[in-house]
């Protein structure tokens, strides 16, 4: 069985100067065929122009550019799309394509399944296999950008598909380095969001580094008594430090955190709720995402739409940016917490 290591996609500039070193090769080939994966998205080593036949059979004799295979595309009504990628390992994942009217979302994940077994999530329903490398993150981007034809200007990427993104700390830095790499896919810094149930040692390490993304946690109770039920990692971190830990995170002007709050009926979502939320928020600098929930089995129901507008209306009176997520892509189960390999 092949080696993750041998595949292109996911190496840093760095690494490809060490590998064209071992080759004999100038150093500049390097930057060449970084370029031609994160810039041009190149299906094969042939369409390198700028570079040596001879040399392009040696990399193709050794490597290969990309790891992961496109299976399926699911399409919705509503125009999005879930990605269906076979790994090199013959595991599988899901990505969502979300076009909206100037920008487009892209959803990537970052785990085969997932160990953090939130409630009211599919994944988390799978459990956890394993991380994916820096490469197959990065390639789920590449592949949905090549099939939609899309402008890498145009682009929301966040990390919200399988998998909690801080437990694959090493692989998801090192993706979000290669995404927003002006030299490469030069996605915007701004335009890219890593969301996270609350690992407050993952929290940690994003503190220290020099370019610290933005961050999205999913907050959805207000009571640990809830939490601990709907979101059983709140029995290690408990929401209230990771609000205050977040606090510390240096945010520049007009930076936010955003919280997202998926809308459970007669759980989460009455105006107690609203009001603890609203003082639970106050002393940080947030904005509130609400999500209308997607049920995957009878165990929890979605609050009605009119009851997740009053809650809106609530905390928008008290000063919050609160908005309503556009769930999109329940009937091909790509929506908000729904992605569980449904179409293998
Ligand atoms: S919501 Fe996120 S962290 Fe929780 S189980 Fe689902 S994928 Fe994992």
């Amino acid at each position: 069985m092949v080696d993750c290591m041998e595949f292109l996609a996911g190496k840093e500039l760095f690494e490809l100067e060490e590998l064209i070193e071992i080759f004999g090769e100038k150093r500049y080939r390097a930057k060449q065929i970084y370029e031609w994966i994160y810039v041009h998205n190149v299906d094969d080593f042939s369409s390198m122009s700028n570079i040596s036949k001879s040399f392009r059979e040696k990399l193709k004799g050794e490597f290969s550019l990309y790891s992961i295979k496109l299976e399926n595309i699911n399409k919705s009504r509503d125009g999005s799309k879930k990605f269906l990628f076979k790994l090199w390992d013959g595991n599988f994942i899901e990505s969502v394509y979300i076009p909206e009217r100037e920008w487009s979302t892209i959803c990537i994940s970052s785990q085969v399944g997932c160990a953090m077994g939130c409630k009211f999530c599919a994944t988390g329903k799978m459990g956890f296999v394993r991380n994916l490398s820096a490469g197959e993150i990065v390639e789920q981007l590449i592949h949905v950008i090549k099939s939609e034809n899309l402008k890498k200007k145009r682009v929301n990427v966040v990390y919200m598909g399988m998998g909690e993104p801080l437990l694959n700390f090493d692989n998801v830095i090192k993706s979000y380095n290669l995404i927003t790499d002006p030299d490469g896919m030069s996605i915007s810094r701004r335009r890219v969001t890593i969301s996270t149930c609350g690992i407050l040692d993952g929290l940690e390490k994003i503190r220290a580094l020099e370019k610290i993304p933005k961050l999205a946690i999913s907050l959805n109770a207000t009571k640990d008594e809830i939490r601990n039920e709907l979101m059983p990692i709140n029995k290690k971190y408990s929401f209230k430090d990771v609000l205050n830990f977040c606090d510390k995170l240096p945010l520049k002007k007009g930076e936010r955190i955003t919280i997202e709050y998926v809308m459970l009926k007669d759980k989460n979502d009455s105006m107690e709720d609203a009001k603890r939320l609203s003082k639970l928020l106050k002393p940080f600098r947030t904005k509130i995402n609400l999500i209308p929930y997607n049920p995957i089995d009878d165990v929890y129901d979605s609050s009605p739409m009119d009851r997740i507008f009053k809650f809106q209306e609530f905390l928008k009176k008290r000063g919050f940016t609160v908005t309503i997520r556009d769930s999109k892509g329940k009937d091909i189960s790509g929506a908000c917490g729904m992605l569980a390999l449904k179409s293998i």
